[in-house]
């Protein structure tokens, strides 16, 4: 009974990961023709100063615009485009129209920097440091607005690839941010090192702000290393006021999170900015409960 019940299982196994290899390779299939027909877009997600309250940048972020699914976040299609290397298509075209949009507002009076995700495999292309440069000049966009943001694990893995590629792209102005920053496993000796400007401290350190200590401890330790290192921080996933308010105590000069808004398409984005104020860090005032 025992064989029968471990082939049962097997059967089954084998049943969902077929399944699973199928919707795979459709979503790769949608995803090759959604980069060809401008399905991608871009949202944005502001950074706000803890101290002042005012917006002080924004992450951009990719947004699918499905044909029969709708609007999908970087969940239902992140993996697939890292495995099948269509990150890199999709990171250019994320790249392109954050850059041409940050142009746009720069010339509107309502010009800010602007972060955006890079993924290893285009670090990994011989060309990237080329093709950066190459949008920065077609769009118009500063350099010195621009900022990278690459996730800890692989600013770890690859110091080599991380500072060839960065090395040119630094001296034209372009900022490197460490994303998930705590949840890879960083060398202290290296941190130093590695060519990097900014620290984003993972959300899940966030989370448990309100109540448990030992995150407490870790973002304060966090927060302080950043400081003797001589890093800014900007702190991910800011729900409630509680959070940021230890955030600013201790130091943190940037917050990012739903606590001031969700990423918006870049319309809701510009006139979001222009209402927003926020007495900020006082309880009760922050974030569009209090609106
Ligand atoms: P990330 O770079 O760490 O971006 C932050 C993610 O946290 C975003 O998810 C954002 O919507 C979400 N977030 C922001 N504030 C809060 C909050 O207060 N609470 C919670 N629970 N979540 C919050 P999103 O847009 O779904 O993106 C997920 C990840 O996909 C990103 O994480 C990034 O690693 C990747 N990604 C997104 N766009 C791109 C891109 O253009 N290129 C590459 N290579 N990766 C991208
Ligand atoms: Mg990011
Ligand atoms: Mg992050
Ligand atoms: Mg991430």
């Amino acid at each position: 009974a025992k064989k029968v019940g471990g082939n049962a299982l097997r059967f089954y196994a084998d049943v969902e990961n077929t399944m699973h290899a199928r919707e795979r390779l459709q979503i790769e299939a949608d995803l090759r023709r959604a980069l060809l027909e401008d399905q991608i877009t871009v949202f944005y997600q502001p950074k706000v100063d803890c101290n002042s309250g005012s917006v002080v940048g924004a992450e951009a972020l990719a947004r699918w615009n499905h044909p029969t699914r709708g609007l999908l976040s970087p969940g239902y299609f992140i993996d697939v485009a890292e495995e099948t290397g269509l990150i890199i298509g999709l990171g250019e075209i994320v790249l392109r129209m954050a850059c041409r949009q940050g142009k746009t507002w720069l010339d509107e009076g309502r010009g800010m920097p602007l972060a955006v995700n890079v993924s290893v495999r285009q670090l990994d292309q011989p060309g990237f440091t080329d093709q950066v440069l190459q949008i920065l000049k077609e769009t118009g966009f500063p350099a010195d607005q621009l900022e990278l943001e690459v996730t800890e694990t692989v600013a770890m893995a690859n110091p080599e690839i991380t500072q060839s590629t960065t090395q040119p792209l630094r001296e034209a102005g372009v900022r490197f941010a460490i994303d998930d920053f705590g949840t890879g496993y960083s060398s202290l000796a290296y941190l130093q090192k590695l060519p990097f400007d900014t620290f984003k401290i993972d959300r899940s350190f966030i989370w448990g702000l309100g109540s448990e200590d030992s995150n407490r401890l870790i973002v304060q330790t966090i927060l302080a290393m950043a400081q003797s290192l001589n890093f800014d921080v900007v702190a991910e996933g800011v729900e409630t006021v509680e959070q940021q308010q230890f955030l600013r105590d201790n130091g943190c000069a940037t917050a990012q999170g739903y606590l001031f808004s969700a990423p918006m398409a870049a319309d809701v984005f510009a006139k979001w900015r222009d209402d927003f104020s926020c007495s900020h860090c006082v309880p009760g005032t922050c974030g569009p409960a209090a609106k």
